[in-house]
Order: structure tokens, then sequence, then C-alpha cells
């Protein structure tokens, strides 16, 4: 068994190791100290990023000069939230319908930006369950093209060459929860979102990983990388 020892003389316990930030808080003394350049430490995530399978959402095409990743945006959440959008907008439809035949015009233009405002949200939940995105793949440049409703980063291309790392990361992001993401960083070290709408971690991870093994990418560690929930029990070997 090998023992984590922080400075201060404590043993770092298990629940304290944050592997997708690659440190480990000191229960003791409080202070966080960076283990993401330990053996045991790189051993783990690799066990741990480890797929079982690619999801059957994720269609990976493979030719000897090409790659294509093919999936679509649906998810039930969104089919939910869509469903109760609309059945919301017909019973506004029909206030704001009597409204108006009574010729109570506030009532009426009060319910009217109340259905231009759930339309919005309906038309935001709508691309979740209509969308769908490509990533095209060959030796020298990386296109993703989604569609068919406008969304952010529609069409993204870039030269392969310019690609140093791209990894699967997960962060709260208000009303739409949980997200989970590809993200790209170039060879200046910046950090680029190339895939923001995804909801498993195994979907972005299964991504992630035949992209690096099209590209021969290094699988090296980046700080808020998903590798697996955070903290979680981690066993010294
Ligand atoms: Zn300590």
């Amino acid at each position: 068994m090998e023992k984590m020892i922080c400075d201060c003389g404590n043993e770092i316990k298990e629940g304290d190791v944050f592997m997708n930030r690659g440190t480990a808080k000191c229960s003791s003394c409080g202070s966080t100290c960076e283990i993401y350049n330990e053996p045991w430490f790189l051993a783990r995530r690799k066990e741990l990023k480890k797929l079982a399978e690619v999801p059957a959402k994720i269609l990976i095409n493979k030719e000897t000069d090409k790659l294509t990743i093919k999936f679509s945006w649906i998810n039930i959440f969104s089919v939910l939230q869509l469903g109760v959008a609309c059945l919301f907008s017909i019973g506004i439809f029909f206030g704001s319908y009597k409204a108006y035949q009574d010729a109570d015009y506030v009532a009426f233009l009060f319910l009217l930006i109340f259905v231009v405002v759930i339309l919005i949200i309906f038309f935001a939940q709508l691309r979740f369950c209509i969308n769908k995105t490509t990533i095209t793949l060959t030796a020298d440049t990386l296109k993703i093209d989604s569609g068919p409703l406008p969304c952010a980063n529609q069409h993204f291309s870039i030269a392969t060459s310019e690609i140093s790392n791209v990894f699967a990361a997960r962060y709260s992001a208000g009303r739409r929860g949980q997200v989970t993401t590809l993200e790209m960083i170039n060879n200046d070290g910046e950090k680029t979102t190339l895939i923001a709408s995804l909801y498993s971690t195994d979907e972005a991870r299964a991504i992630e990983l035949a992209i690096k093994e099209f590209l021969n990418l290094e699988d090296e560690f980046v700080v808020g990388e998903f590798i697996a929930p955070a903290p979680f029990k981690f066993m010294f070997a």
C-alpha cells in the first residue's frame, strides 16, 4: 500500500483526491497539492478513462484517411421540457384569445409577451430534439457541422496541426444543469469548446478517444478534464 503523506505529516484520505483537478486536499492542514505527475495517479486515470463500449448514440466511421463521427442531440430532458412548453403555449393561446374577444387588451398584451418567452424556451429545447452534429476529421482538418437549427459554433473548422489536446469536461451551466462538453487546446495553450451539446460523459470521452487515436495525440492530463465524479473513493495501490 502506497500512502500519500502531506508536508504536515498527515495521511491524505482516498476521498480527498480530486482526479479531475489532479489535486489532493489535506484534511488536517487544508493545503492542496498537485498529484497529476504521480505514476499512480496516471495509472488510475488511464484505468478510469477506459470506455467499456462506445455509446450507441455516437456513430463512428473510420476510413484510412478520414474519420467521421455523427450524433444527434436528442435527450429525454429536452423532450420533456418541450412537451411542457407546448402544453403551456396551448393554454396561454386560448387565454389570450379570450382576452382579445373580451377587449381586455392589457391582459392580451401580457399573454402575448408570455407566449413569446415560451417560444424562445421552446426553440432552445427544439434544437436539443432535432439537431445533429457531424465531425469530419482528415489528416489536415477538423470540421464540425451542426444543424439544421441555428446554434452556437454551428460550423467550425481548424487545421489539425493547431490541435495539441482534446478532452471531455463537465461543469454546471445554470438552467441547463450539468453540461458535458468536448474541449480543445491549441498550440498556444488556448482552450476552445468544440461541442457543447453533449449530455453523457461516455459520449464525450468516446469522441475524445476517437479523435486522439486518429490524430495520434498523446493522452495528456488537463486540469478540468472529466475522468470520474469527484471526489471519489481512491485505492492507493
Ligand atoms: Zn497537511
